[in-house]
């Protein structure tokens, strides 16, 4: 079969012809219906040999849906064509983390072959993916998996950034969303459906601002030249209860660290490697910042509630298996928008 596979750090991803894997006891064979693009992948791909201890090649891909094509020795409750999606965070199922479903903060980690299926582990850009446990197929039902797909990290990573801070959005509160991509504009309908706060959005993108007032914003504004006191006066003066930051970089963490409100929050979800300025004046009094990563499988059940019963609709754009490589590409100039979705 053919698979989309990272072969050198710091190198673009190539197709290549491998194997069909074969399940082996406890394991299950799903054929690929869809794989989402993601921009942590770019940032992997950037990172120097070294950075993290896995094996190349290995296949990417960590948001994925598809079908049971063959159980494992010993796999029960499922069947043959099943519709699921692949919880992307592999723990070792044994650690007090992943015994209470945060696999995606395994204590052993960084002792296995890998974290996550398209990361160390072979991922879902393939025609086949090889899921090492049951545990980590979660049934969609009647769900088209080419818009669930993007569930699995696109709408899990906003929903698990999301949920610990609801206590904090009351009515009269607002949210500030920098970046509109993938997460973003399912963040957005996240908070929509979840709380009663008023959402600004920030893009660089015209398309992805639309996308944000299409998902709920009451407002969205351009990235280039914004200041956060532009953003405060469209907040009203007080600033964001809550700031999810779906890039990291150091202006939009500046951005952030300037529009919260006193006593507000920081949701530092993006991975894009800035620093986040704390020094006294920069910040309101008694602000508090975080670092979700990913989410835990039974919060993925949660999301697939949510999308089932119609809450979340996922910007899609699909491309072939071939297209995949030039679609990061094209995910690296800003060129997508919502979630390019690789259909093998
Ligand atoms: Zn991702
Ligand atoms: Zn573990």
């Amino acid at each position: 079969m053919q698979a989309v596979q990272l072969v050198r750090w710091q190198a673009p991803p190539e197709l290549r012809e491998v194997d069909v894997p074969k399940p082996g006891a406890g394991e299950v064979l799903v054929k690929i219906a869809a794989a989402g693009l993601c921009h942590s992948d770019l940032h992997l791909m950037g990172w120097p040999e070294g950075t993290l201890p896995w094996s190349l090649p290995f296949t990417l891909g960590h948001e994925n849906a598809g079908h049971v094509a063959q159980l494992g020795e010993g796999v029960t409750g499922l069947a043959a064509g099943d519709a699921v999606l692949v919880y992307g965070p592999w723990g070792c199922g044994a650690c007090r983390e992943c015994i209470r479903g945060a696999e995606n903060l395994c204590d052993r980690r960084l002792e296995r072959p890998g974290t996550g299926c398209g990361l160390g582990y072979d991922g879902g850009l393939a025609e086949y993916l090889l899921v090492r446990s049951q545990r980590h197929l979660v049934p969609i039902g009647e769900l088209d998996p080419v818009h669930a797909a993007p569930l699995t990290d696109a709408g899990l990573s906003p929903y698990h950034a999301l949920k610990s801070e609801l206590h904090r959005l009351v009515p009269g509160s607002q949210v500030l969303v920098i970046g509109v991509g993938g997460l973003g504009h399912i963040g957005i309908q996240l908070l929509r459906e979840l709380s009663p706060a008023r959402v600004v959005a920030i893009d660089l993108r015209q398309q992805a601002r639309r996308l944000a007032l299409d998902a709920g914003a009451a407002a969205a504004l351009d990235a280039d030249g914004l200041h956060a006191a532009d953003v405060r006066a469209e907040l009203g003066g007080n600033g964001a209860t809550l700031v999810l930051d779906f890039v990291g970089t150091d202006a939009t963490l500046a951005l952030a660290g300037g529009s919260i409100a006193t006593g507000g929050h920081v949701s530092a979800v993006g991975v894009g490697g800035g620093t986040f300025p704390m020094a006294f004046g920069q910040v309101p009094l008694e602000w508090s910042l975080s670092k979700p990563s990913w989410g835990t499988l039974s919060e993925l059940h949660e999301v697939v509630a949510l999308a089932r019963a119609g809450a979340i609709h996922v910007e899609v754009e699909q491309l072939r298996l071939d297209e995949a490589v030039e679609g990061y590409r094209r995910l690296h100039d800003g060129e997508i928008n919502g979630r390019a979705v690789v259909v093998p």
